[in-house]
């Protein structure tokens, strides 16, 4: 079965309190695992970005699970892919909140400091992605 990279972004549908985001994350992680499932969360306030890694089918499965979830809407695919290998290979969920992704490296991707500005181009959400993925897997960033 072949490896696979979904990427979408939404829109929260209420404020997200750290409970609720957590909430997500708990069901997320477990659900991940055993789902051989790994990626990436991103909760930039107005918008989620999450990468999602794994066979095809269970990768499929999960997206659709997500997207039916009420706490969001505007569910969007940026990109769908088969790399070579994962990217996130230690998450079954990483997570990069708000108050944590440096306004700086929202900027580096998005001038005007707006990760709305960068969905229209999925090259730029990829290296969005991997900055945020390579601030986290150095401690810059709290993964939880
Ligand atoms: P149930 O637990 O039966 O829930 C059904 C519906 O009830 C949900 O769709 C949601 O609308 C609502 N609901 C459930 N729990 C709550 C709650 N605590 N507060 C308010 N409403 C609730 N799941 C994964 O498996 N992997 C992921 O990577 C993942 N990422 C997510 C990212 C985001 C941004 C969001 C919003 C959700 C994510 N989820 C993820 C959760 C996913 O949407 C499902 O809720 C979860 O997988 C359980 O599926 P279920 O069919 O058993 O849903």
């Amino acid at each position: 079965m072949p490896m696979v990279q979904l990427v979408y972004s939404s829109q929260p549908t209420k404020q997200m309190a750290s409970r609720d985001l957590m909430e997500i994350l708990d069901v997320a992680r477990e659900r991940n695992q055993d789902a051989r499932i790994t990626g990436l969360l991103c909760y930039a306030g107005s918008h989620f970005l999450q990468v999602l890694e794994g066979e095809r089918k269970q990768v499929c499965e999960t997206f659709y699970r997500i997207a039916d979830d009420e706490r969001h809407s505007d569910v969007t695919i940026i990109d769908y892919n088969y790399p070579p290998e994962r990217l996130f290979t230690d998450w079954t969920m990483g997570y990069a909140g708000l108050g944590e992704i440096r306004r700086e490296l929202i900027r580096r991707h998005a001038p005007d400091g707006e990760v709305a500005s960068l969905l229209p181009d999925a090259g730029s959400v990829m290296a969005f992605v991997r900055d945020v993925a390579h601030e986290l897997s150095h401690g810059f960033l709290s993964p939880d």
